[in-house]
Formats: structure tokens, C-alpha cells, sequence
């Protein structure tokens, strides 16, 4: 049976654990990306890490990886990123077959949090899958008949920066009103502490984690804020409705621990704007791997890459 190394590198954490062939980590350590001191630190964690984790359980035979930010899937190799600076071009995938003798890979990490859904999770047995995953950004994984799809030359579709209203705020990507500058948690919190009232008594801290607590509490601000973060994710899964009508849309991401207060708003969007197409043969349902679910995608990712028959062995 085969146990894979598996890495989540995100912004402020990276995960390091063994997974086996059903999807159950066995061994997890984590450390901070302190991506300031550099790739070459951030390595020695990961394999150091790593070598802790398969003490308990057994020297890995091949170590997948996901990653925030663009990555060669082909090349392995670390893409432009502003929040890993310096990380650019740096060869991971190589570097970390080379540490531990075994092959590796490495995908985006909202395709590997894709995979392991269709592979291990919500997605099973589910031929067409999207899976989304909402936080401070918004990552969308496409998975069809078991495999990953790529846009041309390998490239990541980026969903998070398709345009929802032309006329919102400007990106990062200098467009106006992508999905992203609109319903992520940032974008929830933005809009809040812009359309609160001077004497609003609950002004400080206020995380997107928050707005949803007191929008159950009752607050009619909160309550607003979540109403239009539920629209602005409707119309945005609405799209991928109308444009792919895939077997069941996966929700994941911080933002989808307080899905009981989206997902009504959610349907319905989807019900009123998708009226073209069968949309009620679409599932939209959670994420079912848990908090794990970057860290066991990222062994997927090596299944997807080196199993015989890819997504569907294992
Ligand atoms: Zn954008």
C-alpha cells in the first residue's frame, strides 16, 4: 500500500503529512511559510518536517504537493507570486525528489484540493466536478472524467478573476468586479467597514469570521454584509452552472464554515439564472475532507500524476 508525502504550502502555513491510499493522514506537521527567509529555508522545513512525520509511519513512496499561487504543473517549478518573494522559478518538485528518492508533483492548490474531493471526498463517483474554494481569495479546481483540466500550455484557469460587475472595484489583476474583489471574506470585510455608521458598536476587529457571528446574533449590518457576499457567490457559481453544468459543484475554504448562512441565497441565485439549462442536475454541496482537504489533495496530486490510470486508481 502506498503512503505519499503530502505538502500544502500557503501563505502564512505550510502542512507536511503522510496519506495512505484512502485518503486518511497518518502523520501531520506543520511550520510558518516565513516566506521572507527565503526558498531555500522554507525547503529545509518541508523535508525536515517530512522526515518527522514518516518516522511514525513509513518512508513515503512519492510526495505530492499543492501550492498557492501559479506553479508549472509540468516543470515543477514555483510561479511569480508577491506574498513568496524570491521563490520564483525555484525548482521544488526536483528538489524534493531528489531529498527523498522518490518521484513527486505538484499542482495549484485549489486543483489539488480538486482532486482530492473527486478523488477521496464530496466529489466521488462524480464524472464532472468543480470544486471552489473560498477564503481570502477565491480558487477554482475543474475536474472532468477524473482528470484535472488545464487551459493551454498547462495554465490554471483563473475563475477567482472572472468579471461578475463590471463596474466594482478595481483587482489586483486590473480588472473591475471580479469574483474575487467581491466575495471573498476580504471583500465581505471591505464593504462592511466602508457602509457602517460612525457610532456602529461593533466596528473593531471585524474579520469576516465575525460579520458572519453577528449576523446570527442578529445584527442588521452583518446580515447585510452576508446577504450580498451570498448573492455575489450565487451569481458566480451561477456562471459555472450555465457554462459547464458539471455533476456537482464542491464548496470549500474558511469563508464555507458559515456556509448554513450562504447556501439558501446561493440555490436560489442559481435557480433564477440559470435558466437555460438543467441546472437542478447540478449537486452543490460542501466539502467533505475537512480541514485536511489542501494537505490530502496534495498526495492526491501524485496519484493524479504517477498512479496507473491516474484519478481513478487507488
Ligand atoms: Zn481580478
Amino acid at each position: 500500500m502506498a503512503v505519499i508525502g503530502a505538502i500544502d504550502i500557503g501563505g502564512t502555513k505550510i502542512a507536511v503529512g503522510v496519506v495512505d491510499e484512502n485518503g486518511r493522514v497518518l502523520g501531520r506537521r506543520e511550520c510558518p511559510t516565513d516566506a521572507g527567509r527565503g526558498y531555500r529555508s522554507a525547503l529545509a522545513r518541508m523535508c525536515s518536517l517530512l522526515r518527522e512525520a514518516q518516522q511514525v509511519t513509513r518512508p513515503v513512496d512519492g510526495i505530492g504537493v499543492g501550492s498557492t499561487g501559479p506553479v508549472d504543473p509540468f516543470t515543477g517549478v514555483i510561479g511569480k507570486l508577491d506574498f513568496l518573494p524570491g521563490w520564483e522559478g525555484s525548482p521544488l518538485v526536483d528538489d524534493l525528489a531528489r531529498e527523498f528518492g522518490v518521484n513527486a508533483a505538484m499542482e495549484n492548490d485549489a486543483d489539488a484540493a480538486a482532486l482530492g474531493e473527486s478523488g477521496w471526498g464530496a466529489g466521488r463517483n462524480k464524472t464532472r466536478l468543480v470544486y471552489v474554494t473560498v477564503g481570502t481569495g477565491i480558487g477554482v479546481g475543474i475536474i472532468i472524467d477524473g482528470q484535472l483540466y488545464r487551459g493551454a500550455d498547462g495554465a490554471h484557469p483563473e475563475i477567482g478573476h472572472h468579471v461578475i460587475d463590471a463596474t466594482g472595484p478595481l483587482c489586483s489583476c486590473g480588472a473591475h468586479g471580479c469574483w474575487e474583489s467581491l466575495a471573498t471574506g476580504p471583500a465581505m470585510e471591505q464593504w462592511f467597514s466602508a457602509n457602517i455608521p460612525a457610532d456602529y458598536p461593533h466596528a473593531d476587529g471585524l474579520t469576516a469570521k465575525r460579520i458572519c457571528e453577528l449576523a446570527r446574533e442578529g445584527d442588521a449590518m452583518a446580515r447585510r454584509a452576508v446577504e450580498r457576499e451570498a448573492q455575489y457567490l450565487g451569481i458566480g457559481i451561477a456562471n459555472l452552472v450555465t457554462l459547464l453544468v458539471p455533476d456537482a459543484i464542491v464548496l470549500g475554504g474558511s469563508v464555507m464554515r458559515s456556509s448554513d448562512l450562504f447556501l439558501d441565497t446561493i440555490r436560489d441565485t442559481v435557480r433564477r439564472h440559470c435558466g437555460y439549462v438543467p441546472f437542478e442536475k447540478t449537486t452543490i454541496e460542501l466539502a467533505s475532507l475537512g480541514p485536511d482537504a489542501n494537505l490530502i489533495g496534495a498526495a492526491r496530486v501524485w496519484h493524479h500524476r504517477f498512479a496507473h490510470g491516474g484519478a481513478h486508481a487507488a
